[in-house]
């Protein structure tokens, strides 16, 4: 393992993001449409969030629910949060009048045809997405931008429907869309040019920092999660405990482990009463209501004060599941087990050009995820550790289980020692 100096860490961080505004193939003098009102689909977690984006960067913004009960809860959330920032002293309560003066509730999507861009923010289901989308085909203006906030779905196949597949394109904001820096701006197959230079604009008038990315489950920032995911659970079929999966993963640097995240998110998502997923373990904690934080209970049980307390009857829960006898495993090891395959995982992802540079790897995390900046982000943490290292970790885990098997520019890299933040495949290609 190296220990670079803090400099270098900083410059690495400093460079990436900088580089990360870069689209190369995109001409700069592309004209860029004029977004003066945006749409936005559903007004729950993300939709108000993301509208508060764009209230607070003084663009009107024009909301759409199906009820007005759930309307006007969006909204009531959304004034809290800006009632809260002003109570703080970050500015007047004039302000959170004029933020709010910008939104326009509504309850029909065809309300929103003269928006610049719209942004589709209702439940993860595709047949739902497709059916909003068909209707943005016929309703919307030409030339408006018509962009989802899918955190997974196949951003093609929504596009397909709209007969206008040109305009079409993600707008991955992370929860709390408001606060988080993050913005994946994926590009589908067919987007226009003029829509990709417009939203990585849009992307600045609004904070955020964007990363272009291209269509795959996940994109770069949860595909890369997925993989640390899956690793974390088959830790519980060798007898490690959840508690001690998150306690390796706080020490590498995460504020969250797996587990801690798993329990803040709701453990129900993708879930239903009776369901048998691929996840008997989180099915079992929710048939008995242990649903994470919002029950008091998940993974861990937690007080009055939402501190986490390792619990019995998940350990129980465990042990009956997977037959494995409670196993203690060094904290090394859980570290490597949980990061080497989001290493892998990113540079599958260059190597199906479905990201533009390594650099950009390590934005989304550090930017999206909470990855520890002393560790720089995955690709520099990979040439901090070494393709040697990563490589042994993933003959094993591939070994066990073929989707996590080395990737080809791993055993490469470890061959003729490059390294992970000089791997060049040619950038994004749709
Ligand atoms: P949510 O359940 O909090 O909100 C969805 C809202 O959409 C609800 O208020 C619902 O009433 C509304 N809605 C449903 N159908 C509608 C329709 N036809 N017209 C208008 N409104 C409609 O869900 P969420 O967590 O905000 O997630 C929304 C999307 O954002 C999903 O695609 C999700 O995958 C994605 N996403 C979520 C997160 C997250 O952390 N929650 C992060 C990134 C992306």
């Amino acid at each position: 393992m190296t220990s670079p100096t803090d400099a270098e860490i900083s410059d690495h961080i400093a460079k990436a993001g900088r580089r990360a505004w870069e689209v190369p193939g995109l001409d700069p003098a592309t004209p860029r449409r004029e977004v003066r009102t945006v749409g936005i689909i559903g007004a729950g977690t993300m939709g108000g969030g993301i509208a508060m984006n764009f209230a607070t960067a003084g663009i009107d913004v024009r909301i759409v629910e199906t009820q007005q009960e759930a309307l006007d809860r969006g909204l009531a959330v959304v004034r809290g949060n800006y009632q809260r920032s002003a109570d703080k002293g970050r500015f007047a309560q004039d302000e959170v009048e004029a933020r709010m003066a910008r939104f326009d509730g509504r309850l029909a999507i065809a309300d929103l045809a003269d928006c610049d861009l719209v942004i589709e923010a209702v439940f993860e289901d595709m047949d739902l997405k497709k059916k909003i989308f068909t209707e943005l085909g016929q309703v919307m203006k030409p030339g408006a931008i018509l962009a989802t906030n899918t955190s997974a779905l196949d951003i093609d196949e929504i596009a397909s429907v709209t007969g206008r597949a040109g305009d079409v394109i993600g707008l991955h904001f992370f929860s709390p869309a408001n606060v988080m820096k993050l913005l994946e701006i994926v590009r589908a197959g067919e987007t226009a040019d003029d829509v990709v230079a417009t939203c990585m604009d849009l992307a600045k008038t609004i904070n955020k920092i964007a990363v272009l990315v291209g269509v795959c489950p996940g994109f770069v920032g949860n595909r890369i999660l997925f993989a640390r995911q899956k690793q974390a659970n088959k830790l519980l079929y060798q007898g490690v405990l959840p508690w001690d999966v998150d306690a390796a993963l706080n020490a590498f640097g995460f504020r969250m482990g797996p587990f801690q995240m798993s329990d803040l998110a709701g453990l129900d998502i993708g879930w239903s009463k009776g369901a048998r997923t691929d996840n008997p373990i989180r099915d079992a904690l929710c048939e008995l209501d242990r649903r994470g934080q919002k029950t008091k209970a998940g993974f861990y049980d937690y007080d009055e004060a939402r501190t986490p307390h390792p619990s019995s009857v998940t350990a129980d829960i465990i042990r009956d599941i997977t037959g494995a006898a409670p196993a203690t495993m060094p904290q090394d090891r859980i570290i490597d087990t949980c990061i080497h395959p989001m290493i892998n995982e990113a540079v599958k992802i260059l190597e199906e050009n479905k990201a533009q540079r390594p650099g950009d790897i390590d934005v989304v995390w550090l930017n999206g995820y909470g990855w520890p900046a002393d560790k720089g982000g995955p690709m520099f943490y990979g040439d901090m550790v070494g393709a040697k290292a990563v490589l042994a970790t993933m003959e094993r885990l591939g070994a066990e289980d073929p989707e996590f098997a080395p990737a080809r520019t791993l055993r490469r890299l470890a061959a003729d020692g490059g390294k992970f933040t000089e791997i060049d495949t040619g950038g994004l290609k749709v």
